[in-house]
């Protein structure tokens, strides 16, 4: 569904992402782990269009889409839920979800993913009509999560869900990322610091260090590579 095929992407003179290959296909879970600084984030927003690689290709679902302005990939089905949630904090809950939408006309579309995601998140339907800067941070998450899911996409890009949470929330979070995939079919792209969480949930994983992949397999496997265990998972 997504492929990167040997992407570099540059701040001014610093280069972030050093020939970046990283391929996901349609229904999986793919996680990016990797420390503070690694490259992360670039990677997801060289993928949305925000920071774009200065070479190499990105492809989706047979297309090349490098070079392509972050609100035409949008339209493709491409959705964010950026680090630090950024939810609008002075729109109630319901109108954050609203803006989720602007993109969409079907309105009895638009109903039922409403239903489905206070379904999801039945804490969201409680305070529908609260500011979102009102929510704790594992609520604003949650909305974040919301909002991206009434776009409808078909991948979603999670940047560090569990940032600042207490250990709890974020369990109820991966767990809930986890019914999206199996339910709806979003195949998901998950970057996290956390990675012990991360690739519990995920189908497969990549390391990366220093802007390059340094380790790609199945999550499990990963979850019992001695390199990864004591320079990720603190064992
Ligand atoms: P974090 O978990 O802290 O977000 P990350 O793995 O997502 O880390 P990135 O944010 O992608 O890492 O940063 C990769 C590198 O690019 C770092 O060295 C960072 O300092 C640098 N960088 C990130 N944003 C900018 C920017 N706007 N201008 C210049 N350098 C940047």
């Amino acid at each position: 569904m997504l492929k990167l095929k040997n992407i570099n992407t540059f701040y001014g003179n610093i280069q972030a992402l050093k020939g970046v290959t990283i391929e996901i296909a349609q229904g999986e879970i793919v996680t990016l782990i990797g420390a503070n600084g690694a490259g992360k984030s670039t990677t997801l927003m060289s993928i949305c269009g925000v920071v774009p690689p200065r070479t190499g290709e990105i492809w989706f679902k047979g297309s090349p889409i490098q070079g392509m302005s972050p609100d035409k990939i949008v339209t493709l089905g491409i959705n964010q839920v950026p680090e630090g949630r950024r939810i609008f904090p002075n729109m109630s809950v319901l109108e954050n979800l609203e803006m989720g939408t602007f993109l969409r006309r079907d309105k009895e579309g638009i109903k039922k993913d409403l239903e489905y995601v206070l379904d999801l998140f039945p804490i969201l339907a409680q305070r529908r009509n609260q500011a979102g800067g009102t929510l704790s941070g594992g609520e604003q998450q949650m909305l974040a999560i919301s909002r991206a899911l009434m776009g409808r996409p078909r991948l979603l890009l999670l940047d560090e869900p569990s940032l600042g949470l207490a250990p709890l929330i974020i369990k109820q979070i991966f767990e809930i990322i986890k019914k999206i995939n199996e339910e709806s079919g979003t195949t998901i792209f998950l970057v996290e610091q956390n990675a012990n969480q991360a690739l519990k949930l995920a189908h497969r994983g990549y390391v990366m260090e220093n802007g390059r992949i340094t380790l790609s397999d199945t999550a499990e496997t990963l979850l019992s590579n001695e390199d990864v265990k004591k320079a990720y998972l603190g064992i």
